[in-house]
């Protein structure tokens, strides 16, 4: 990161830097440390909220100008002094925006137990991005079946999950995305009942009201905005809202005033946030879950990759500006 941003990122605000070589081991005497080769970055929304300076402590720490970004990833363990962990090993985890990493801390990091699965599937599906969709459609959602189930920025990382799931429990889904060709995929490959492209609907309450006539039971909250307000006005008694993002608000100086509050009041609707960190707990559980999903051909997962990591400061951009199809994905080293 070159400096702290505020309002609209760029890909300016980044650069990609060539350091002196250094030996590829854990330094003499250090103890509970890895040096990590980085093959897959993850590019993740809440990430430009990190590029800013905070006045008060944000729910992840501000980066630090000069120094490297910090993303999930994926990566090889190629040097140990940690009991946990061996050189060979495959892990992801919170790592740095380079080729080879050094992390003192690596008990935050999860091992990759099914290598036969590609692995940049650990930065989405089978990562942080597909443990959110499932914590929060699954636990805050608290969805039963048959119920109509909304779901914004449905076509990216998270979303193409939310609506996967929510059909495997039998709900009604539909899905808003930003383009036709994303429309087509949820209604043609993540199998949404169906979809609509927001940017082109001058009235989101009334496009709302066409899709789901008798109310909406659960809306999956990815952008915030104008489509939190309209779904306000369509949500249906006792609704639930889960409040996973607010995209449309991450590169605005000041966020907008949402319109609508009442109908919280007038619907008695729960609207609960959540933050994936306080789930880590129960990750493998659903690693597990979600492999056997893959393997039955019961879910499916579309990935945008981008080879480089000169590439990534671009790609982490385009999230912003809905150029990624899927889970944006930054290819450092195959192997
Ligand atoms: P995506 O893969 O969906 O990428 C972001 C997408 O957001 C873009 O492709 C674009 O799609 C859409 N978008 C961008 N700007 C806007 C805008 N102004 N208005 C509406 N849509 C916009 O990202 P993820 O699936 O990784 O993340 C989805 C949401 O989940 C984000 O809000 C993120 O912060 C949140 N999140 C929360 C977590 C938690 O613990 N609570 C953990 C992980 C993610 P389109 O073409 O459809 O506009």
């Amino acid at each position: 990161l070159k400096h702290y941003v505020t309002g609209k990122a760029a890909e300016s605000d980044m650069e990609v830097v060539a350091t002196e070589a250094v030996e590829l081991k854990v330094p003499e005497g250090s103890k509970d440390v890895i040096v990590l080769k980085n093959l897959y970055l993850s590019c993740d929304p809440y990430m430009r909220s990190r590029m800013t300076k905070h006045d008060t402590p944000s729910y992840v720490p501000d980066f630090v100008p000069g120094e490297v970004i910090i993303g999930y990833g994926v990566s090889k363990v190629v040097d140990s002094t940690h009991q946990d962990f061996k050189v060979g090993e495959l892990v992801w985890g919170m790592t740095g925006w380079e080729e080879y990493s050094l992390i003192s801390n690596p008990q935050n990091f999860f091992k990759v137990n099914h290598p036969e699965i590609p692995l940049s599937h650990y930065t989405g599906i089978l990562g942080m991005p597909g443990f959110t969709a499932h914590v929060g459609f699954h636990a805050i959602a608290a969805p039963k079946q048959g119920e109509y189930v909304f779901v914004s920025a449905a076509a990216g990382a998270v979303g193409q999950l939310v609506g996967q799931f929510a059909k495997l429990m039998g709900c009604y889904v539909v899905g808003s995305a930003g383009s036709d060709e994303k429309v087509e995929l949820l209604k043609n490959k993540f199998g949404f009942d169906d979809a609509f492209n927001y940017k082109k609907e001058s009235n989101l309450n009334q496009t709302l009201q066409r899709f789901f006539p008798e109310g909406i039971d659960i809306y999956f909250e990815n952008v915030g905005g104008a489509t939190l307000e309209a779904v306000l006005q369509n949500m249906r008694l006792h609704g639930r809202i889960v409040a996973c993002g607010m995209i449309s608000q991450y590169n605005l100086v000041e966020p907008e005033g949402i319109r609508n509050l009442f109908q919280i009041v007038a619907k008695r609707i729960r609207m609960e946030g959540f933050v994936v960190f306080d789930y880590f707990a129960n990750y493998y559980k659903f690693e597990e879950m979600t492999v056997q999903y893959i393997k039955g051909g019961k879910i499916t997962y579309v990935e945008d990759i981008v080879e480089g990591l000169e590439n990534a400061p671009s790609a982490l951009i385009g999230l912003y500006e809905g150029r990624n199809v899927g889970k944006q994905v930054v290819v450092v080293s195959r192997e």
